[in-house]
């Protein structure tokens, strides 16, 4: 993949989880019970035998550890930077009950597989050519772990991804100070050094090519196409420069610049988890006053609480139990948000508008679903927006997979790529029953 621009916004972040030197690593892998019904594993979506690659970086058989992470997921890298861990893995050891700080997985994780990026460790060959092909829609993190494993079969295979990167959110999306967007393509290239793995980008499945095309190019398909644009407001004045969605903004300063000079007050709306890596990103980024606008109560907040935590102590202010009601500005520039206050039961409290001065307003209110561009496939089901899929991630329609968020309606890395991976072995048993 192409090198990013090296004066990106983005590069004024710091790393929130520091690296471990080798005696951090060491003496925190030795703190590790190796439980035998180790209950982080069964929180792990992608199942890595956690205790196992713990002991062997104990025992300084770094690169073991790494390929204990790797033969589970192949984005083990990634995952160790931008993984929930506190709800996941970490929320589980076994040391949260007896009150004692639990182990620290991810960042062991990251500096295992660490290791094997700069050592350069290669772990995987492509398997003989099996004379089957696979067509993959999307170059984020479902589709990465779906083309890896199945090259490791020696299926050929082809990605399309209509953007002019692989990685998707991975990329574009996550927050800077969990892992930059050049560490992300970094791992793109590592993946792809399988060897093999055709790529097709700037290529939009459903315009450019459509998804009957590729079902006849290929003996299989995997739909890996994640979620659309970021929902948007019909409030008056949501169409003033400044009201913008949260997602967009996000890969404008990850991926180039972002010019906030003249910002002094930003309101953010929404309670989520991309509402909260907006707020801290602002700070960051120079906005002076940053303002979380939620409709619910703090703890109502669909937004992990860890996360919350941090803004809170970065500086972000909230509003609570307010919505938007319009956007005001002069010369077509967003100057204040309109927003009424609600009642306990979200019920607009009359009398109650008021302005909060913001010259950016970011949306934080959901992604809009994308599985309208298969409906038309028969025999594959569509429901709120996603794509249904049953065992192995397989859809009505035979030869036909999908998974990450265009799937489960917007998860987390980790999900993606398990749903890849499973994906992978179903489409290797599909094929495998056609010869
Ligand atoms: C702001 C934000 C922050 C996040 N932070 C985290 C985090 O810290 N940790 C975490 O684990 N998860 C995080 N996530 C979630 C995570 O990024 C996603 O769950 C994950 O990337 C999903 O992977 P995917 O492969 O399903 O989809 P995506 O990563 O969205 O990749 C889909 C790809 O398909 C391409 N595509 C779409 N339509 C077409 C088409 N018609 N033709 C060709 N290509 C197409 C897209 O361009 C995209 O590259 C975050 C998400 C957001 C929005
Ligand atoms: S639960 Fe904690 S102590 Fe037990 S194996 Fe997992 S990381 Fe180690």
């Amino acid at each position: 993949m192409p090198k990013l621009p090296a004066d990106r916004s983005e590069s004024v972040f710091t790393d929130a989880k520091p690296a471990y030197t080798p005696n951090q690593a060491m003496v925190e892998a030795h703190r590790c019970l190796y439980c035998h019904d180790a209950p982080c594993i069964q929180a792990c979506p992608t199942g890595i035998d956690i205790p196992t690659f713990i002991r062997k970086i104990s025992t300084g058989n770094l690169k073991g550890s790494a390929k204990t992470i790797f033969d589970s997921n192949i984005l083990g890298m990634s995952c160790a930077r931008v993984c929930p861990v506190e709800v996941l893995c970490v929320g589980d050891c076994v040391y949260n009950e007896m009150g004692v700080p639990p182990i620290q997985i991810g960042k062991l994780q990251r500096y295992a597989t660490d290791a094997a990026f700069e050592q350069g460790w290669a772990y995987y060959a492509a398997g003989p050519d099996s004379g089957r092909s696979v067509g993959i829609v999307g170059g984020g993190p479902a589709a990465l772990a779906c083309a890896h494993r199945l090259r490791r079969f020696g299926h050929a295979v082809t990605l399309y991804e209509k953007r002019p990167q692989l990685g998707g959110l991975n990329t574009s999306g996550v927050a800077p100070y969990k892992m930059p967007a050049q560490r992300g393509m970094d791992e793109v290239d590592w993946v792809l050094g399988i060897g093999g793995i055709q790529v097709e980008l700037g290529v939009n499945v459903g315009e450019d090519i459509s998804f009957e095309e590729l079902e006849f190019k290929h003996d299989a398909l995997f739909l890996a196409f994640g979620l659309g644009p970021d929902s948007r407001l019909a409030e008056a004045g949501a169409d003033l420069a400044g009201v913008e969605g949260a997602v967009d903004f996000i890969e404008r300063f990850k991926l180039g610049q972002e010019d906030l000079s003249g910002v002094c007050q930003a309101v953010v709306i929404g309670g989520g988890n991309t509402a909260l890596d907006v707020v801290r990103e602002l700070i960051v980024l120079g906005v002076p006053e940053v303002t979380l606008a939620y409709r619910g109560q703090e703890a109502g907040m669909s937004g992990y609480t860890h996360e919350w935590d941090a803004a809170k102590k970065e500086g972000v202010r909230a509003a609570w139990q307010v919505q938007p009601v319009g956007f005001e500005g002069a010369d077509g520039k967003l100057s204040a948000m309109r927003c009424v206050r609600l009642d306990a039961h979200k019920q607009p409290i009359p009398g109650s508008e008021h302005n909060l001065p913001a010259q950016r307003a970011y949306l934080a209110i959901g992604q809009s679903k994308l599985g309208d561009l298969v409906a038309g496939l028969q025999g594959l089901e569509v429901a709120r927006g996603r794509v249904v899929v049953g065992p192995g991630q397989a859809t009505g329609r035979p030869g036909v997979y999908a998974g990450g968020d265009c799937a489960n309606g917007g998860k987390e890395v980790v999900n993606g790529v398990a749903e890849g991976r499973d994906a992978a072995i179903a489409i290797h048993d599909y094929l495998c029953a056609l010869s």
